[in-house]
């Protein structure tokens, strides 16, 4: 049975690039009527950050992309935490110890940096692994007896892991295809520290096992490690899963990763979700509070290193469930496309629901003092909404709608406003004082058939009313604009304009 995971570790928000490891995580499971997993990989006390797990369940559900196992939604395979799973390392680290997979290393920093700066001083670098082992601080030419007195008396270790000599590696990608190490190139990683905890390494191929993983779908940073994790598998005598490494995220120049920093650089806010960083105080914006619609986020992010072969764009989620296919992912790197993600949320926001985006505009007409009724504000949605990317792009594309002008833009008023125009003005207020019925249909049916009778241009009327009306030269049909602000506002506008 396909069960993938999506294993973060609870550092901080959830990146990009993160989501996006979590959605081809979901969607191949779902191809294959199989579990998608949350797990969270909290091992690494020194980077941990309490909010961030709440954080990371809160995004998946913000973008609807729901885990059939995890915290909070325990399944036969828990606890989903590795901080509630320590003796479960400890005992396989030990395995390796007695297998003699791994051993112990009594190193210290000091050492170990001295060596460093000693190979560096080369112009080499160094390795701790099989070419070096032999000669370090380390269990490998040590008795037992010696061993355990050096245990017992609390000496500071940690457990490495004891890579093969001499072997050609050879592992398969399932995007990737064949790769080829050489162990030799390798080092001896550590997999066990003695204040009981886990490395990544090890936590990580132990949860795997146990947790019945078919497919390790996750991002290229991790592919470096991939032949550690095999030859882990091997040692404890396992099958390993099989491993999909996805390409990186690039910036949108193509040169480099799409980072944190060079997220906002780009204008661009790479999380998800509003979230302040509890050491520095610092509030992330995201693609939540920016108004994307998750429909967006979810699209975009499926087209960052995946597309299905054909001219389809516009995806669902169960659209991309049944499209979606490993093999069609990328190896090359795919660029982050800010124009490509305004089109996707543009597509979706013309198809959202108005209820919803009556929801989302209130609050910003209330900020501005401005209360109007539902039907009022749909209507106006309904005339601009073709031109608006986000819900925030509203205002600016309405506001004449709600209020007066307060100023004439310039450009516009030379061109529209002639020694004429205010005289003409005027006969067009006299003309409107009379109208009763002030709907779009009957407006035009008045105004149409008295320009004509006074034989100007349309534009020499149309353009100023709309100068009038909304300040600029732009906006929807005037007619439409006159008719919904009502007769009074109309007389009103006209009169300022005239002054
Ligand atoms: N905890 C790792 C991370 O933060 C998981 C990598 C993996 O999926 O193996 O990305």
């Amino acid at each position: 049975k396909v069960r993938v995971r999506f294993a973060p570790s609870p550092t901080g928000p959830l990146h990009i690039g993160g989501v996006r490891t979590a959605l081809y995580n979901y969607l191949f499971a779902k191809k294959h009527k199989g579990d998608f997993i949350l797990r969270i990989e909290d091992t690494d006390q020194s980077r941990y950050v309490a909010e961030a797990e709440d954080y990371i369940v809160e995004s998946l559900n913000w973008c609807r992309i729901p885990f059939d196992e995890g915290p909070g939604k325990e399944g036969k395979f828990g606890p989903y935490r590795q901080s509630e799973r320590k003796d479960l390392y400890q005992k396989h680290a030990q395995t390796l110890i007695e297998s003699g997979h791994a051993y112990y290393a009594f190193d210290t920093t000091e050492e170990l940096d001295q060596l460093r700066s000693q190979y560096e001083t080369k112009g080499e670098k160094f390795s701790y692994g099989p070419l070096t082992r032999n000669e370090l601080n380390n269990s490998l030419h040590l008795s037992q007896d010696e061993i355990e007195k050096r245990l017992a008396k609390g000496e500071n270790y940690v457990i490495r892991f004891k890579t093969p000599v001499n072997r050609f590696l050879n592992m398969h990608d399932e995007i990737r295809g064949y790769i080829e190490v050489e162990t030799d190139n390798l080092d001896d990683k550590i997999l066990f520290k003695s204040d009981g905890m886990p490395t990544y390494h090890l936590a990580n191929i132990v949860d795997d096992h146990h947790m019945l993983i078919s497919h390790v779908i996750r991002g290229e940073e991790w592919l470096p490690s991939m032949p550690l994790h095999v030859l882990l598998y091997e040692a404890f005598g396992w099958e390993a899963p099989k491993f999909a490494h996805l390409p990186l995220i690039l910036k949108p120049s193509g040169k480099g990763k799409l980072s944190k920093r060079d997220g906002d650089k780009e204008g661009f806010p790479v999380f998800p979700l509003n979230w302040k960083d509890p050491k520095t105080g610092e509030v992330s914006m995201g693609y939540r509070e920016e108004k994307y619609l998750p429909e967006t986020v979810i699209n975009m992010l499926a087209f960052l290193g995946w597309n299905p072969g054909t001219d389809q764009e516009l995806f669902t989620l169960n659209e991309l469930v049944e499209a979606f296919n490993l093999n069609q992912v990328n190896k090359a790197g795919a660029k982050f496309d800010i124009q490509k993600t305004h089109w996707f949320q543009q597509q979706y926001m013309h198809k959202a629901p108005i209820d919803y985006l009556i929801q989302e505009f209130v609050p910003i007409l209330r900020e501005k003092g401005i209360e109007k009724s539902n039907a009022y504000i749909e209507e106006v949605i309904e005339t601009v909404k073709e031109r608006a990317v986000f819900v925030s792009d509203f205002w600016e594309l309405s506001k004449f709608y709600f209020e007066a002008p307060k100023e004439f833009d310039k450009k516009a008023s030379k061109k529209a406003w002639k020694e004429d125009t205010a005289l003409l003005m005027q006969e067009l207020k006299d003309l409107l004082e009379k109208q009763d019925d002030f709907s779009e249909e009957q407006l035009k049916a008045t105004i149409k058939p008295w320009i004509e009778a006074k034989g100007v241009g349309f534009g020499k009327v149309m353009q100023p009313l709309r100068l009038a009306l909304v300040g600029e030269m732009r906006g929807p049909d005037v007619f439409h604009i006159a008719g919904s602000i009502g007769k009074l506002e109309c007389l009103k506008r006209l009169d300022f304009a005239i002054e």
